[in-house]
């Protein structure tokens, strides 16, 4: 077995008989890596450039599945927009209106997660619980006819602090679970939890993510990216 494979073989132990998706983050990693991953089985693949998911998925299987997880241009929406499965990173209704026409223009539905702003470090990209509330009651988003909101994604503070990273992963599983019972609209459908890295996927499953985002332990450290 490879080292990818091992690797994968690994982190899907240990989510054993829970129901989570690993998405294997192969950004900066060449074509080779994705194939090895792909012959072991692994179906769902992400990455943070469009022009580097474009390209990579030009030449690979088509049965792949692609996640966009990278911070994305309104600009950038129609290179992706007739072959991604997930955007994990919508983090504004200007954006949510852009997919939204894209997807009319390739006739289809486009899957989004929410990006919400759940650690300690000042960024600008993710609502915060204030701006969701606003978003889900709001009348622009039923609109929408080709996006499906298909939940939320959020990322923790890059600490050794387990408690706090745990926390922060608690906290986010609490608004899921209220917008879930508070918000009903067509093109809401909330059934996944986007959360969990490398660095602390274990404590995410834990806290009840259903999607968790693996780069680095599958395919080794990256030098940039
Ligand atoms: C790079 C990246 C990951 C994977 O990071 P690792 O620590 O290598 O597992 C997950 N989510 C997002 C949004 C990323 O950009």
């Amino acid at each position: 077995m490879s080292n990818i494979a091992e690797n994968l073989s690994h982190i899907n132990h240990l989510i054993g008989e829970r129901k989570a998706t690993l998405v294997a983050i192969s950004k900066t990693k060449p074509i080779s890596d994705i194939e090895a991953a792909y012959r072991a089985g692994q179906r769902h693949f992400g990455e943070n450039k469009v022009q580097e998911m474009t390209e990579k998925s030009e030449h690979l299987p088509k049965d792949i599945k692609w996640h966009m997880v990278g911070h994305l241009q309104r600009n950038k929406v129609k290179y992706i927009a007739p072959y991604v499965h997930l955007i994990h990173s919508v983090d504004s209704l200007r954006l949510l209106k852009a997919i939204n026409k894209e997807a009319t223009k390739n006739n289809r539905v486009i899957n989004c997660l929410l990006q919400v702003h759940i650690a300690e470090e000042s960024t600008k990209f993710g609502f915060d619980a204030e701006e969701l509330y606003e978003l889900l009651s709001g009348t622009d988003l039923s609109n929408l006819e080709h996006i499906k909101i298909s939940g939320l994604m959020g990322m923790a503070t890059n600490t050794s602090d387990t408690e706090k990273v745990k926390q922060e992963f608690l906290a986010l599983k609490q608004l899921f679970d209220e917008i879930r019972e508070r918000y009903t609209l067509p093109n809401l459908d909330l059934s996944e939890l986007s959360m969990g890295m490398s660095g602390d996927f274990e404590i995410a499953l834990d806290c009840g993510s259903s999607m968790i985002r693996v780069g680095s332990l599958i395919f080794g450290a990256r030098n940039y990216g």
